[in-house]
């Protein structure tokens, strides 16, 4: 049987719905969704050169696999002046696109709130693109690198380079530095933190620390869709979706960065604006049924245990406001 997907949900023709879930009831919590996107992911590419084993991007088959230029033109035109952070990646490496320089250029000029972001790890940065992004004004280099030696780097990021990545990463923090970006642009080197490499933690950060603006260390995350059984669902809302907007190189839009599959489309900015797939009917609906935690009634959230740790009670509604 096919699967029930957002974009399954037909829209009804008529005004706007109640603030109402699925199920006719008045949702259990009220998150503090923004009015707009703050926050705008670009699938420019499909790619990667790692095949990091916790990753799904490899189950990626999106056509095209490269982002037209009018698709990623188009939402940053329509998203001007918005204050928005716009990380050009989704689940890919973002430096396989060679557009890039571009692609920051084009969202920076003539809007002063817009910030460009890239998390990367790092391979294919060379000095002469990294000083090109600097020129171009990027606002936040993000590098990630699991391990402080081949051995502890090796398992985890696959088919990268350990060395070529850690001296290119140096390289670029050096002009960073030296070059006067040092206020200009957020740098930060993370590492997922697991068994294997929790001996190197201090050696580190004594070598990135000076080097970048933050080194944070963090924990290994669940995607969805990856073991959890369908008891397993998490009745709470979700953090992730707050004020966020995600596009695939085809211009659809998609509920949830983690969602590699496409099981919760909300839209397509080829036949809606940003504006009207964030305010459209199948996104309130995915956002009300979250509401009420009911991620079991959504496909993709049905096998996912984000935020099962987080006290949501500073949210609750209180049972007068669901009564009236
Ligand atoms: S519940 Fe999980 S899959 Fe659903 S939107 Fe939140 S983080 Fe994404």
């Amino acid at each position: 049987m096919r699967p029930r997907t957002a974009a399954s949900l037909s829209p009804p023709q008529s005004a706007e719905p109640p603030e109402t879930t699925a199920t006719g009831a008045t949702p259990r919590w009220r998150m503090p969704y923004a009015a707009r996107p703050r926050f705008i992911q670009l699938e420019t590419v499909t790619a990667c050169p790692a095949k990091c084993p916790f990753c799904p991007q490899h189950e990626i088959r999106r056509d095209p696999p490269r982002m037209p230029d009018d698709t990623w033109r188009r939402i940053v035109d329509q998203t001007r002046g918005w204050g928005v952070t716009y990380r050009p990646f989704l689940t890919n490496e973002p430096l396989v696109d060679r557009r890039q320089v571009e692609i920051t250029r084009f969202i920076k000029a003539n809007d002063s709130t817009a910030r460009v972001e890239y998390n990367t790890n790092g391979l294919l940065l060379t000095e002469r693109l990294g000083r090109a992004l600097l020129e171009a004004g990027v606002d936040i280099m993000r590098f990630s690198i699991d391990g402080f030696s081949p051995q502890t780097y090796g398992p985890s990021r696959v088919g990268l380079d350990y060395e070529q990545v850690k001296a290119n990463t140096t390289r670029f923090l050096e002009i960073w530095d030296r070059e006067g970006y040092r206020d200009r642009t957020f740098t930060e080197v993370r590492m997922i933190e697991v068994p294997e490499n929790r001996h190197e933690v201090p050696a580190y950060r004594q070598y990135w620390g000076p080097r970048c603006t933050e080194v944070v260390v963090t924990q290994l995350y669940q995607w969805p869709w990856t073991g959890q059984r369908r008891e397993d669902v998490v009745p709470k809302p979700c953090l992730k979706v707050l004020d966020e907007m995600f596009f695939y190189t085809d211009g659809k839009a998609t509920l949830c960065c983690w969602d590699v599959h496409g099981r919760a489309i909300v839209g397509d900015v080829r036949e809606q604006s940003v504006q009207e797939i964030w305010d459209g009917w199948v996104a309130r609906q995915l956002r009300s049924l979250l509401d009420d935690g009911r991620r079991d009634l959504i496909t993709l959230c049905s096998r996912c245990n984000a935020y099962a740790g987080f006290d949501f009670t500073p949210f609750r509604r209180d049972d007068a406001e669901r009564d009236a």
